[in-house]
C-alpha cells in the first residue's frame, strides 16, 4: 500500500497529536503514526500525571478549538509561591510570590490532567478527515528522494510525504536516522510524580520548594487534589520506589508540610529519570523535529511541553505561509526558517532550567543565603516579578500567531 501525504507526523504523543491536528486544520493531508495503540483513556481510574500549561499554549489550543472542552476540567493557577525548603523544617522566610493579579489578564496558567488532554486531542483527531491514523505501527526507516520522503512502517507498509515531522520523543529514531546528533547530560535525579488529596482547599495556589536534592512542586488540580512532582537523587528515588504507599506517604509528609491539613495518596506513582537531551539541529532535508525529539529539558519550571507547543506553532506557520507562496515546503531552504526562529527560545529555556537546577539543588550555606536574599529582593520588585511571569507564560519576542491566539 502506498499513499502520498503533505505531512507525515512520526510519533503521536501530545506534541505529535497537536502537530497533526494543527496541520490538518490548515488544509494539509496528514499521516499520524504511533507505535502504540492510541486510545481515549477518559474512563480509567484517576491518573496523577498533569501538566502546567502556559497561557500561550492555551491560546493555541483555543484557536484550534480544543480548549473549549478542556477548560471545564482544567484548574487555573492563580498564585505561585517559590521558596527554599528543607524536609521537616518548612520553607525559608524568603520566598517569591507570583500573583495572577499582577498580570494583565487571567490566571498564570492551567493544570490539565494527562489523560484528559490526550483524550480531547484524540477526539479532535478522530473527527478530522484530513488525518489518516497509523496506530500500532512503528516507523523503522526513512529515505529522502528529490521531491518526497518515504517512511517505512514495521508491517512493511510504506507511506510518502513532502515533510516528515519527528515527534517521536526523547529517544527519537527519526532524528538518529537523519544523522542529527544530540547534546546530553544525566542529572542523576529522578522525578516522582503522584497526586495527593488534602483537607484544605488549595485556592489555585502552586508551590515550588527547592530542596537540596531537587525541587518539590505542589500543583493544584480540581477538587482539593494536588499533583506532586518530587525530584530526588536517583539512588534515593530507587529506594522510594520500593516502598508501600503508607511508607511512601510517611516520607512525603515532612516535605509537603501540614499547611493543607491531612494528606493522602491518590492514584499511581510514576518515576522519571531526568536528563537533558538537545538535538544539535532541528531540520534536515524533508525532516523537522518538534517537542521532546528536539529538546528534553529539566522539569524544574514545568516548561517542556510548552516549549514543544511553541515548536508546533512556529512550524505550522512557516510551512503554511511557504505553501501559500507556492514553495516546496519540505526543502531545507524553507525548514531553516523554522530552526532559526526556534534557536533562541530553546537555547534560553534549556540554559535557564539547567542553571536554576544547579543553583537550587544545592545545600551550600553560602549559595542558600545568596538565593534567599535574591528571592526576597525579586519579591519586592513588582516589575521583575511581572516580567518573570510573562516569560513563564511563553510571551516573548517573535511569538507565533497561533500562540498569540490569532489564525495564520
Ligand atoms: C516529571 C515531569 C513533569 C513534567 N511536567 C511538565 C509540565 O508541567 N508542563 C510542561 O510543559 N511540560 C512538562 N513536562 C515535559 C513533558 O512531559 C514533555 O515535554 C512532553 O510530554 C513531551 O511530549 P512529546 O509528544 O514530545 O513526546 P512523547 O510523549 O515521548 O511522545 C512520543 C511518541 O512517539 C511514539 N514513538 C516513538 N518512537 C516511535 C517510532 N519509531 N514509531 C512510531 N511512534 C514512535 C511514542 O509511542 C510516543 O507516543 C514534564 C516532564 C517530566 C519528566
Amino acid at each position: 500500500m502506498t499513499k502520498t501525504y503533505d505531512i507525515i507526523v512520526g510519533g503521536g504523543g501530545i506534541i505529535g497529536s497537536v502537530t497533526a491536528f494543527a496541520f490538518a486544520k490548515h488544509g494539509f493531508t496528514v499521516a499520524l503514526v504511533d507505535e502504540k495503540q492510541v486510545n481515549a483513556k477518559k474512563n480509567i481510574e484517576f491518573d496523577s500525571r498533569a501538566y502546567a500549561l502556559s497561557r500561550t499554549t492555551i491560546n493555541m489550543l483555543s484557536v484550534l478549538g480544543v480548549w473549549k472542552d478542556l477548560v471545564k476540567i482544567a484548574q487555573p493557577i492563580l498564585d505561585m509561591k517559590v521558596s527554599d525548603g528543607v524536609a521537616g523544617r518548612g520553607a525559608s522566610p524568603f520566598y517569591m510570590h507570583f500573583d495572577h493579579r499582577d498580570m494583565e489578564a487571567g490566571p498564570i496558567g492551567y493544570m490539565v490532567v494527562d489523560r484528559f488532554l490526550k483524550s480531547s486531542l484524540w477526539e479532535s483527531i478522530s473527527r478530522n478527515t484530513n488525518i489518516s491514523k497509523f496506530f500500532g505501527y512503528k516507523i523503522i526507516n526513512q529515505n529522502v528522494n528529490s521531491r518526497l520522503i518515504e517512511v517505512q512502517l514495521e508491517n512493511k507498509c510504506k507511506i510518502f510525504g513532502k515533510l516528515l515531522v519527528g515527534s517521536d520523543g526523547r529517544r527519537s529514531t527519526i532524528a538518529e536516522r537523519s544523522g542529527i546528533k544530540r547534546h546530553t547530560f544525566d542529572y542523576r535525579q529522578t522525578s516522582i510524580v503522584c497526586a495527593v488529596s488534602h483537607e484544605r482547599d488549595h485556592l489555585g495556589e502552586a508551590h515550588q520548594f527547592f530542596m537540596p536534592p531537587g525541587p518539590l512542586a505542589i500543583l493544584p488540580l480540581k477538587n482539593r487534589i494536588s499533583s506532586i512532582v518530587w525530584t530526588e537523587k536517583s539512588e534515593e528515588a530507587s529506594h522510594l520506589k520500593t516502598l508501600s504507599d503508607a511508607k511512601f506517604l510517611k516520607e512525603l509528609k515532612p516535605r509537603f508540610g501540614n499547611f493543607r491539613g491531612q494528606i493522602s495518596l491518590k492514584g499511581a506513582r510514576y518515576f522519571f529519570p531526568l536528563s537533558l537531551s538537545i538535538s544539535k539541529k532541528l531540520v534536515v532535508e524533508r525532516v523537522a523535529l518538534v517537542g521532546d525529539s528536539a529538546h528534553v529539558v529539566h522539569p524544574i519550571a514545568g516548561q517542556g511541553l510548552n516549549l514543544g507547543m511553541r515548536d508546533v506553532a512556529s512550524l505550522v506557520e512557516i510551512i503554511t505561509i511557504a505553501r501559500r507562496c507556492g514553495e516546496d515546503f519540505g526543502t531545507t531552504d524553507v525548514l531553516v526558517r523554522y530552526s532559526t526562529w526556534r534557536d533562541f527560545d530553546r537555547l534560553t529555556l534549556y540554559s535557564f532550567t539547567h542553571l536554576v537546577n544547579k543553583v537550587f539543588s544545592n545545600d551550600s550555606m553560602i549559595i542558600r543565603t545568596l538565593r534567599g536574599i535574591g528571592m526576597g529582593a525579586i519579591n519586592n520588585i513588582p516589575g521583575i516579578r511581572r516580567a518573570l511571569m510573562e516569560e513563564a507564560s511563553g510571551h516573548g519576542e517573535g511569538l507565533p500567531l497561533l500562540m498569540s491566539g490569532r489564525r495564520i
